[in-house]
């Protein structure tokens, strides 16, 4: 068998143990000198000694991340490696105690009064939103003490059963007979046959799965109580926060109208997804559609790109913008040319917004995939425009519509359920319960257009993000669906567009995602918008039918 990659990570640290020493010194005296700021703020401090803070809060950030992410992609390389979980428990700890010394910058912050916040917000730059972010949980703050018992108990509370979650389901192996033998293999490699051109395998791995999720649901089960429970303890009982969402919803600076708007569309047009898989069925010639087959390959049409030929496409396609380097793996089917449009796109919003601090540089997770998926979207046109075969459009059609509906409607289910999940366990409900709701919801989505049979109630067991981030995954429909009705603007203003969208981009995470998007005159409050985004995806399905 051949040995999964590892990450290349001599470019963070070349030899962790030793190297946290050093960086833990470097890190010790920025936030030594941090502390020795803390008698200079007053609310009539001069600007620049709060910039100077900010400053060097910016270069503490930026060291701690840096040992962050070398211990989380140790981590995930061998979640079973003892050395890198003792690494990793090692600096959670070490970054939950620098987080602890630095907590009374933010704390005064969010208490200095309006006319003096103004003032140096003004001339605070780049790092204005950033502050804006810090104040916008003022209501939700609690004293210093307080937030300090917070932030240790949670290394080896919240973190930790996050983190054992993660080693159990990584560690968990599944068994699937393929070509006469039975093949012992990871959730990765077993994901693979749920594309299968059989219709027996994808079934069977699917079974395979949810077999061995359900032998350990107790456990699973309780990890995820325990998780709700401490989310509702701490941001309703102790911040008080509105609702379990509210809080997610404070992270990603959307309004609730927003997300309710988004949420309450998506179910809305759950038929356009169930029209759609009943032309699947047929098109590719599955007698009964069962959620088993629904991402089933349409196997008549399988066009090989050279890497050369991609390039170009992609390159003529990104035609007008920039073009960075990018790594990836190329096989070259369909799905890796995609792929290059994709990170071509990641690789063009990070250029665009390099100037920003390491506080305003990323766009905030709903709009983290704008310029990744209009890529995407933009060499999918291009790809069919100049396609004359006619399986082979069908077959493009048939990916992007696939790739629709697992980024947009199957993520707004999720946090569908979500909502009810943590309802439920809040009033005390069982295990049985979430199951049920769970399939409920599977079977409203899909209606009678597909069979949901009775294993994909331990399907929820096997989502991360339901664990590790709670109501995440709406983030996914929001950026999605908003890139479709942003190109939907690009196909009709053309060229006038352009320059808006790399403005768009190249703003990071800097302001506000709803005011950002105001410059498009797009009000993300409103259900027209989100609506207008289904019926790009309705006029996609009547292209494949009349192609059919
Ligand atoms: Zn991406």
């Amino acid at each position: 068998m051949e040995k999964s990659p590892t990450w290349n990570l001599k470019d963070l640290l070349s030899a962790p143990v030793r190297d946290l020493d050093v960086l833990q010194k470097e890190v010790d005296d920025q936030v030594q000198r941090f502390e020795g700021l803390r008698e200079r703020l007053s609310s009539e401090m001069p600007a620049e000694t709060f910039l100077e803070a900010l400053r060097l809060a910016e270069t503490i950030t930026r060291s701690a991340s840096k040992l962050g992410a070398y211990a989380y992609l140790w981590f995930s390389e061998n979640t079973k490696d003892q050395r890198a979980r003792s690494f990793k428990a090692t600096v959670e700890e070490l970054q939950a105690g620098l987080a602890n010394r630095m907590l009374f910058f933010d704390l005064w912050w969010q208490k200095l009064d309006e006319a003096n916040a103004g003032r140096l917000l003004a001339a605070s730059g780049d790092y204005a939103y950033h502050l804006e972010t810090i104040r916008r949980f003022k209501d939700h703050t609690l004293s210093e003490p307080e937030e300090k018992v917070i932030n240790v108990k949670s290394v080896t509370g919240r973190q930790a059963v996050v983190g054992l979650y993660d080693i159990l389901t990584s560690g968990l192996t599944y068994h699937v007979k393929a070509k006469g033998r039975v093949r012992k293999l990871t959730r990765e490699d077993l994901m693979v046959y749920v594309r299968d051109p059989d219709a027996r395998m994808r079934e069977a791995a699917y079974r395979e799965l949810y077999r061995v999720f359900a032998q350990n649901a107790d456990v699973i089960g309780d990890i995820y109580k325990t998780l709700v429970l401490d989310w509702k303890q701490e941001n309703l009982g102790l911040r008080k926060h509105r609702s379990p969402i509210a809080v997610r919803n404070l992270l990603n600076d959307i309004p609730e109208q927003a997300v309710e708007a988004l949420l309450s569309v998506c179910a809305r047009n759950a038929g356009i997804f169930q029209d759609y898989f009943r032309l699947k069925a047929r098109l590719c010639r599955i007698k009964k559609m069962s959620r088993f087959h629904i991402y089933a390959p349409f196997r008549e049409a399988r066009k090989q790109y050279a890497f050369k030929t991609a390039s170009a496409m992609v390159l003529e396609a990104y035609h007008g913008f920039l073009t960075p380097y990018v790594l990836l793996n190329f096989k070259g089917d369909v799905r890796d040319v995609a792929t290059l449009a994709h990170e071509l796109g990641h690789a063009v919003h990070g250029m665009l917004a390099a100037d920003h601090s390491v506080f305003t540089f990323h766009a905030t997770l709903p709009l983290a995939e704008t310029a990744s998926v209009f890529g995407e979207r933009i060499l999918s046109d291009a790809l069919m425009a100049g396609e004359r075969n006619k399986a082979v459009k069908q077959s493009l059609l048939i990916r992007q519509l696939d790739d629709v509906y697992a980024t947009i409607l199957r993520q707004a289910y999720f946090v569908r359920f979500e909502r009810e999940a943590h309802r439920i366990i809040g009033e005390g409900g069982t295990m049985d319960d979430l199951c049920r709701v769970y399939l409920a919801e599977l079977r409203q989505q899909f209606g009678r257009a597909v069979a949901v049979p009775d294993e994909f109630r331990w399907e929820w067991l096997s989502i991360p993000h339901i664990f590790a981030s709670p109501f995440y995954c709406y983030a996914y429909s929001f950026g999605n669906l908003l890139v479709l009705a942003l190109y939907g603007l690009y196909k009709t203003q053309g060229e006038s567009f352009v320059p808006r969208y790399l403005s768009l981009l190249a703003a990071g995470g800097s302001r506000a995602p709803e005011s950002l998007l105001k410059d498009f005159g797009v009000d993300i409050r409103s259900e027209a918008f989100w609506q207008a985004g289904f019926d790009t995806i309705k006029g996609m399905v009547r292209e494949l039918e009349a192609v059919a």
